[in-house]
């Protein structure tokens, strides 16, 4: 082992874990941080309480005098916790989250000083975002972003700082965030799964979208990183062979927790509590090093920011353990990569989960109006549900055989499969207002039983029902919630509205009882619905054949699957929804499309540079000391041995090689990065994608073969072993 290694590794075995103190009773910590509603009722009026809680609950304005009024409560009690500054928080295209911070203080005539914040400040900013991606809207309009207080997620205090969760939107009113799009979309579910909901209870005033999530990651020593420069400039390494021993043995998954891990592990729940992320579960992954953690579902905006929030006090929090998080969805080639799960469902107000199958067989009618509807949506609009996950760093991780395909498909298990069959049978002709509806209900009102047992679950499925909730797993683990809880809330918000469109026509124009048009329509659907549901082994090449004969879509590259963002399928669909406009959605493309290149260019040329001056020098030195031991080997044994030295004059020629190619291959690379910069745009992405990442894997592997062949004590960078199995 090289002396440096020796030396991180020595650094990282001496490392204790950091005892963190339990500040609390969990339950008591718990929100302590957040202007939530018991905290509301504390501090504001009870006229500012109340207008607070109706835009929370039913979109209605809060007026100037009410915000000025709750900026001086959420102030006093920000200070009350020691917050010095506030924020508006938001988050901006690059995914991650954005803040400002400024100081309550302020002083008048220079003398007098006071504390400050009033409506103003509360309700919107002009944060100096230039530098923010807008894909060109902000510079084909006028060039201002404004931040604006969204009350449906509530301030908090992180680190001293008072952040008020916002919305990011430019002057003329494009969104310029993440999370405008998403609010629209929930504000579309709410309106046609209402509308939908009224058929089964007419008192139904609102759905909201719920999320639960589950956050994949890897931990890794700090000091380990530093002899790593691809992973700490890109995230992921770039190269490094296989330990012998990886994650065959399943020893990793469920595991005990090591003690390291543990103490961030709790140091980070802490934090959530004081943050009113209900984070709840925490467990090993099956690759080594990976764990992950999952809290209590929310309403989808507030587990979206919640999730955001996450990611970043966990980068925070690691720097305390000497730990570096790994967020990226493949780290390390050869071991499992990270996602992030989306338990998604719909409830009422009244917290009854429209996906949870109910006691009578009217209630799972409404189950299967939810259940259908929404396989209808993803196999309707399956492309454009795959794009939404569609990201460089995703798509290493997908179809990868460890993780969800690249084709979409919907898992529903054995038994509700025959449940839809059954119905899609039931009748012969399209419409049978004549039908007895009792066989169906006998049919329905099983299911509660049935889903009891659900025990059947498919790993591989991309989108699977798990019993009370559809699981999108193909959501990357670095990637922002919200943008694919906007694509599939607004998928299921149009095809809920036009089951209801279809279901009165036959009411009104048919004469139909109502669940005997409601039958109809979703038995029609059970069978429009079929290609996308599939049942076996997403990972089998049969799959990818099967889902060719069904027309589905398979993306290879990420820059092909962006392209449906803008599909005129997918603007017609964002528009009638009022969820993004044209323009919302083509500046997004741009963006993503440049993300993209930018990730690949930059993988390019770190992987150029540890080429370099890291894989080639050293093994130059290692083929120096095989070529002096061969010479002083010939010098004495002279001719008497005609093999003398066959095997150092072997690998002498084999490191060669391998240098040749490097050398060759990294010159190859540079000049495709070079005409890169002729392009733009989709073109960008296509020749970075086609002509640029092929590269990085054939240097990759005479780099590895180089890692083999070396001698471990010249090699430069932290193996994959040593990165896996320190504690
Ligand atoms: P796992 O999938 O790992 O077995 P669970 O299925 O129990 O774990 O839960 C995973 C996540 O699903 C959790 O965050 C949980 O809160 C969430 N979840 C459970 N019910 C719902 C629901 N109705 N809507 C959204 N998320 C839910
Ligand atoms: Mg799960």
């Amino acid at each position: 082992m090289s002396r440096i290694r020796f030396s991180l590794l020595q650094e990282t075995l001496n490392r204790k874990p950091i005892k963190v103190i339990q500040k609390d009773k969990r339950s008591t910590l718990f929100g302590q941080n957040v202007f939530n509603k018991h905290a509301m009722q504390q501090y504001l009026t009870r006229s500012a309480y109340e207008s607070v809680m109706n835009a929370i609950d039913l979109g209605t304005k809060i007026d100037r005098k009410i915000a000025d009024q709750v900026a001086v409560s959420m102030k006093d009690w920000a200070i009350s916790k020691g917050a010095t500054h506030y924020t508006h928080w938001f988050q901006p295209l690059t995914g991650a989250t954005a803040e400002k911070h400024d100081a309550f203080f302020e002083s008048i005539n220079g003398s007098l000083a006071m504390e400050k914040f009033d409506g103003e400040q509360l309700v919107q900013q002009e944060p100096d975002a230039s530098s923010f991606p807008n894909g060109g809207i902000r510079n084909t309009f006028e060039a201002r972003g404004y931040t604006a207080w969204d009350p449906t997620s509530p301030a908090f205090i992180y680190e001293t700082t008072l952040c008020i969760p916002t919305i990011f939107v430019a002057y003329t009113g494009e969104a310029l965030d993440n999370k405008t799009p998403l609010l629209r979309a929930l504000q579309a579910i709410d309106t046609y799964a209402t509308a939908v909901c009224k058929y089964f209870d007419k008192n139904a005033n609102k759905v909201i979208a719920t999320l639960g999530w589950e956050q994949e990651f890897f931990l890794i020593d700090d000091a380990l990183i530093l002899a790593r420069p691809d992973l700490q400039l890109t995230g992921r390494t770039l190269l490094g062979s296989l330990p012998a021993k990886g994650q065959q043995l399943d020893d990793h998954y469920f595991g005990t927790i090591p003690a390291r891990a543990m103490s961030f592990m709790q140091d980070l729940e802490q934090e959530c509590m004081l943050l009113g992320i209900p984070v709840k579960t925490r467990h090993n992954e099956v690759a080594p090093n990976q764990f992950e953690v999952a809290p209590i579902f929310e309403e989808a905006n507030l587990a979206v920011d919640h999730n955001s929030l996450l990611m970043d006090v966990m980068q925070k929090v690691s720097r305390r353990h000497k730990f570096k998080v790994l967020l990226h969805e493949k780290p390390f080639s050869g071991i499992n990569g990270s996602g992030k799960h989306n338990n998604w469902s719909l409830s009422t107000s009244k917290g009854v989960n429209l996906l949870s199958p109910g006691k009578t067989p009217m209630k799972n009618l409404q189950f299967l109006t939810f259940f259908i509807n929404t396989i209808k949506a993803v196999c309707d609009y399956e492309e454009i549900l795959s794009a939404s996950i569609a990201t460089a760093s995703n798509e290493y991780r997908l179809g990868a055989n460890e993780a969800p395909s690249t084709i979409m498909s919907v898992f529903v298990g054995n038994q509700l499969s025959a449940v839809l069959d059954e119905l899609e049978n039931v009748t012969k002709g399209k419409l049978s207002p004549q039908e007895k509806t009792d066989l169906k209900l006998n049919i329905i009102g099983k299911i509660p039983e049935i889903l009891l047992d659900n025990t059947d679950r498919n790993r591989t499925s991309p989108f699977a029902f798990t019993g009370n909730k559809f699981e999108f797993r193909a959501v990357g683990s670095l990637t922002n919630c919200a943008i694919p809880m906007t694509v599939l809330n607004t998928i299921v918000a149009k095809q809920l509205k036009e089951f209801k469109i279809e279901v009165d026509e036959l009411i009104d124009k048919k004469g139909l009882k109502k669940d005997e048009a409601i039958f109809n329509i979703l038995r029609e659907y059970i069978k429009d619905s079929k290609t996308i549901r599939f049942e076996g082994d997403s990972y089998c090449d049969s799959w990818q054949k099967e889902a060719v004969k069904r027309g589905l879509s398979n993306f290879k590259t990420t820059p092909e699957a962006l392209k449906e963002k803008i599909s005129n399928k997918a603007i017609s669909l964002f528009e009638k929804m009022d969820v993004m406009s044209k323009v919302e959605l083509e500046a997004r493309y741009e963006i993503d499309l440049e993300s993209y290149a930018k990730k690949v260019l930059i993988e390019a040329g770190v992987l150029v540079d540890i080429a370099r001056n890291q894989v080639v020098p050293t093994a130059i030195i290692y083929q120096n000391t095989l070529l002096e031991n061969t010479k002083n080997l010939k010098e004495i044994f002279s001719d008497e041995y005609k093999n003398i030295a066959k095997e150092q004059l072997e690998l002498i020629m084999i490191i060669s090689n391998h240098i040749t190619q490097i050398n060759a291959l990294v010159v190859k690379m540079e000049t495709e990065k070079i005409k890169s910069e002729k392009y733009s745009g989709l073109k960008l992405a296509e020749h970075c994608s086609n002509k640029v990442k092929p590269f990085l894997i054939k240097i990759r592997h005479h780099c590895d073969q180089l890692e083999a062949l070396v001698d471990d004590n010249l090699w430069p960078l932290t193996k994959y072993r040593e990165l896996f199995f320190t504690k």
